[in-house]
């Protein structure tokens, strides 16, 4: 099919949820991907922060294969290799001690959620179930991951929602320990807010939060869907930190670009989610861990320290590029932020990157750029390339 022809039929048979850009993708190598037409695009998005491996990973498309051709799902009811080895590894790379498998990052949250009001309960009964979260966080789509999302805009439409959560300033603790009350059983973060605009928080907050949960028992739940999986040049960002977090959630990477995400437990959390009291169908699908394991055997120490270095390079090319539209970067690893300067919108300036063949997001008022891991030096050299020819 041309793009034409595959925009007009999902035009016609998917709902219309996404604003999408006018490109339809057929494959891809390395950081590049191509239209049908055979047009080439450098991309910095990754599907948003998923692609860590980029396009073409003969290792991740033999072991999809080789998984899928012996058994593609056999529900939590039975054991598969896979996700006990992929689980072994997060915990033994990270300091936790056990994991559940679920699908998607808003699905992996529920999970976090779950756990930080069951503790509490076992702990402390009922009326100690608040959730503090951090104003412009994003968790989610479901309707308890839009109400843990602390933006207004979309705490909208789907009324009622889920109630329990307050939300404090990012890198103010006057304003947690304002939000705080007998009523809080946990503290939810992302440690660089993503889709809020690439703003990490600050060490110093970061861990006079970590002392005040622990003073308070109250858990600490670190969001680290798209953090997470080497995108910020170690493994978990929480682990640049110094803190270890009572749950972290994981996704978008994970499986470097199959649906698959989840939790790891720290050592006291490790038993509140028994039998019975939290599932789902398609969690530890053995072909996702599968291709998780190849993200891992990728994401050696070496490699995520290459990801700093690329990260350093390619903020320097584009602040050095001084462009009109663009302000300072900001961001960690491969998980960097643009400030747009006034005058300019970031959607206006991610449709002309995309169409002179460079695929880029947006955050917040900003822009967003989360290259595949594994991008070359030439591959940033020619996105940085487009940027200057169509912003310059
Ligand atoms: C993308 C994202 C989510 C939601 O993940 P889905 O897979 O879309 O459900 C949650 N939290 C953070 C920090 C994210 O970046």
């Amino acid at each position: 099919m041309t793009s034409q022809e595959i925009k007009a039929l999902t035009d016609q048979y998917i709902m219309h949820t996404y604003g999408r850009f006018p490109v339809a993708v057929d494959h891809g190598e390395g950081a590049t991907l191509y239209d049908p037409e055979g047009n080439a695009y450098v991309d910095f998005a990754s599907g948003i922060g998923v692609s860590c491996l980029g396009y073409g990973c003969q290792p991740w498309a033999e072991a999809i294969a080789k998984q899928a051709g012996k058994v593609g799902h056999t529900s939590n009811l039975f054991y598969t290799e896979p996700p006990a080895r992929l689980a072994e590894t997060l915990c033994k790379r990270t300091g936790m001690s056990c994991a559940f498998f679920a699908n998607g990052g808003g699905e992996a949250n529920e999970g976090m959620i779950k756990l930080a009001r069951k503790y509490s309960f076992d702990k402390y009964g009922q009326g100690r179930a608040t959730i503090v979260t951090l104003n412009n966080s994003f968790h989610g789509r479901t309707i308890t991951t839009l109400t843990a999302t602390g933006q207004e805009v979309f705490h909208n439409y789907f009324f009622p929602f889920t109630e329990g959560f307050r939300y404090a300033d990012a890198n103010d603790l006057a304003s947690l320990e304002a939000a705080a009350g007998d009523d809080v059983c946990a503290v939810m973060v992302e440690l660089v807010q993503g889709e809020g605009g690439v703003l990490p928080l600050d060490q110093d907050y970061v861990h006079a939060v970590a002392k005040l949960c622990a003073e308070r028992d109250w858990l600490l739940l670190v969001d680290e869907v798209q953090t997470g999986v080497g995108r910020t040049g170690s493994l978990f960002a929480f682990q640049q930190y110094g803190i270890l977090p009572d749950v972290v959630s994981f996704a978008k990477g994970i499986a470097g670009g199959l649906p698959m995400s989840g939790i790891l437990a720290n050592e006291r959390c490790r038993d509140v989610l028994g039998p019975g009291t939290h599932a789902t169908t398609f969690g530890a699908n053995p072909v996702c861990a599968a291709a998780g394991l190849v993200v891992q055997e990728t994401l050696s120490d070496a490699f995520l320290k290459d990801v700093q270095n690329k990260g350093t390079y390619l903020r320097g090319q584009i602040e050095a590029l001084d462009l009109p539209c663009f302000g300072a970067t900001r961001g960690l690893g491969l998980m960097i932020g643009i400030a747009v300067q006034d005058g300019f919108t970031n959607k206006e300036i991610a449709g002309k990157l995309i169409a002179n063949g460079l695929l880029v997001l947006t955050a917040g008022p900003g822009m967003r750029l989360l290259p595949p891991l594994v991008i070359s030096k030439e591959e940033m050299d020619k996105g940085v390339a487009i940027m200057k020819e169509t912003l310059g």
